[in-house]
Order: structure tokens, then C-alpha cells, then sequence
């Protein structure tokens, strides 16, 4: 089979010929048909967070068609649609038996740690298997594995309770899925900070109310449309210092900030003042769940959750369109969601 793969880092990815892989009796064998590229994987392919070993084929946001299924295999038949958790685990160890599967001893990215979507077939764990209701298209699904995905699990942490005031940080891929579910999840005002003026109008047109950051402190410019409550539930999906710092000032009484974006550097927190006297909370958001993934697909099922014509761009299974669509998110642009199509 065709497969993409990393086999140098700091290279450009490469296409390799692979067997088709032998399903084991827990396996699924999935036929690819949209694997989603991330901003992750420019990261793998640069060396920010490398890969343990090489060559490994990319992607983890992926969605197909189940082609055969191992012995043990209960819930999955051959020609269901599927979409893929983008973690293989146990199921069996200290994490996984509190369905927190993400601290799993013995995880694995697909994608980085095992073998990925960019190739015409993957070999899943089951347990990682969901079936795709035929509503959503598999390249919606393939982006919805990851940042719909973490966008769902960061509310949850937050523990958004309906009418509650949101602020989201940031209205890249993460923000566009974190506005429509905090409104199917029952939000009051979402306020979407960012300087993109496109961003800030697909935020508007979604239902948000922009914020723009280039117009001064978006932190003051919440309190002052929140009458000086501020918001209940932030969301920092860039991992910027600065906008880690906006994202806790500008909580309400007991509200609570949840970091999703990444960065090594440090910020500030005056403890009195931004968490003390609000009880307010920092809440650190590591992925997503195999648990929130049914409720993710049903939202999206009837259309709480959808990407319009234009959000997402299909490309072929060819690394040169890969690795220049790499080439793109690291310098900056994510506005435009890119999918493999197969
Ligand atoms: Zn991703
Ligand atoms: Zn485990």
C-alpha cells in the first residue's frame, strides 16, 4: 500500500510501500478516507516533539471505512463507517480503568507513536474504533478526532454549566469547534478574542461576539460588555503567555480558565486578585476522551457541530501536497482546515 511517511526529522515526508498490515484479533483494519493534517504534524516533522521512532507513517485524525476485524472484535463489522480516537491504549491500568486513557501506561499517538492515516490503510485497536453515523462526512470526522475533540473535552473540564458566559482565546480550528459546542452545550454569550478580522467575522457569523484584540485589552473590553462580571468559562487555545494572562484576569467569580494552546514559557498570576478572591481555577487540558467522542458525534449528527463548503480543503495521498500544506501551518495559517481524501 501507499503510505506517507516521516523517515528523517527535520525532512520532508516521503512516500514508502508497505504491506497492508495483518489484523490481529483486537485490530481493526481501517480503509482510509480522510486523514487530517495538523499542526502536530508539522511539529513531528520539525523535531519540536519528535517521534521516538522512525519511520513512522503520520496522521492521527482519521476517518474510513472498516475493512476486516480481528476475532474479539464485538462492535464493528466490515463496510462500517468509522472514525478513529487517535490513542491506543490498554484499558486495563490505573488510568484507563477511570477512563482517563490519556494517562495510559502504555499509550501510543497513532500517528507519531505507531503508524497513522496518511496511507491507504491503517491498523487500529478496536477499543479506539467509533462508528461514523452516515449525517457526517469522513473529512468532518477526521477533524473532529482532534480539535473538535480537545475543544469538547477543555469545556468539560471547565465544567460549562448552560447559560454560562464563554470566552474563547484564539478562533483557529480549535475556537471554530469550541464556539458551536459551547452553544449546543448550552452557553449564554461566547465571546471570541483574536486580531484576525477574517477569524473575528466567521466568529460573528457562528454567533460569537468578536472581540478584537487589536482594539486594546480584550479583558477589559469583556468586563465591559459583561456589565464587570467577566466570564464564567475561558478557553486559551493559541499558548501564548499573554493570552494565558487575559484568560485568567478576565474570569468572573468562580470562574475557570482552561489552557489547551502550548508554550514552555511562563506567565503571571497575582494569586489574591485573579484566583483568590474569585475562587477562580487554572485547569490544564491534555487531549480528549474515548467517552466524549459518542456525545461529539451525535452534536454533530444534528448539525450542532458542522463545517460549512470552504472551512475544509482536500488534498490526494501525495507528499509533495502534504508536505507543502506542513510547510503552510508552520508558518502561521490555519484558517483553512486540510484534509487528505482518499
Ligand atoms: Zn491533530
Ligand atoms: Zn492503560
Amino acid at each position: 500500500m501507499k503510505a506517507i511517511q516521516l523517515t528523517g526529522i527535520g525532512e520532508p515526508l516521503r512516500l514508502m510501500e508497505l504491506p497492508v498490515p495483518q489484523v490481529g484479533p483486537d485490530d481493526v483494519l481501517v480503509k482510509i478516507k480522510a486523514a487530517g493534517i495538523c499542526h502536530s504534524d508539522a511539529h513531528y516533522r520539525a523535531g519540536v516533539s519528535p517521534p521516538a521512532a522512525l519511520p513512522v507513517t503520520l496522521g492521527h485524525e482519521m476517518a474510513g471505512v472498516a475493512e476486516s476485524t480481528g476475532k474479539n472484535v464485538k462492535h464493528i463489522v466490515p463496510g462500517d463507517r468509522v472514525c478513529i480516537h487517535y490513542l491506543a491504549f490498554c484499558g486495563a491500568c490505573h488510568f484507563c480503568s477511570m477512563g482517563r486513557e490519556q494517562f495510559c501506561a502504555t499509550v501510543q499517538m497513532m500517528g507519531k507513536h505507531r503508524d497513522g492515516g496518511y496511507a491507504e490503510w491503517a491498523l487500529v485497536p478496536a477499543r479506539s474504533v467509533f462508528v461514523l453515523p452516515a449525517e457526517i462526512s469522513f473529512e468532518a470526522a477526521a477533524i473532529m478526532m482532534c480539535s473538535s475533540a480537545t475543544s469538547l473535552h477543555a469545556l468539560n473540564k471547565a465544567r460549562l454549566q448552560p447559560g454560562e458566559t464563554v470566552a474563547i482565546f484564539g478562533f483557529g480550528g480549535l475556537g471554530f469547534s469550541a464556539l458551536q459546542l459551547a452553544r449546543a452545550l448550552g452557553a449564554g454569550d461566547v465571546y471570541a478574542v483574536d486580531i484576525n478580522p477574517a477569524k473575528l467575522k466567521t466568529a460573528a457569523d457562528f454567533g460569537a461576539i468578536p472581540i478584537d484584540a487589536r482594539q486594546g485589552d480584550p479583558v477589559q473590553q469583556i468586563r465591559q460588555m459583561t456589565k464587570g462580571r467577566g466570564a464564567d468559562v475561558a478557553l486559551e487555545l493559541i499558548g501564548l503567555p499573554e493570552t494565558m494572562d487575559a484568560a485568567v484576569r478576565c474570569l468572573a467569580i468562580f470562574g475557570r480558565a482552561a489552557l489547551v494552546g502550548l508554550t514552555q514559557k511562563s506567565f503571571e498570576v497575582v494569586p489574591y486578585q485573579n484566583l483568590i478572591n474569585k475562587e477562580a481555577e487554572v485547569v490544564g487540558i491534555s487531549d480528549h476522551l474515548a467517552s466524549e467522542l459518542p456525545l461529539l458525534l451525535e452534536m454533530a449528527r444534528d448539525g450542532q457541530l458542522r463545517f460549512p463548503p470552504g472551512a475544509i480543503r482536500t488534498i490526494p495521498l501525495e507528499a509533495a501536497a502534504i508536505n507543502e500544506t506542513l510547510d503552510a501551518l508552520e508558518h502561521g495559517s490555519d484558517q483553512i482546515r486540510t484534509v487528505i481524501g482518499m
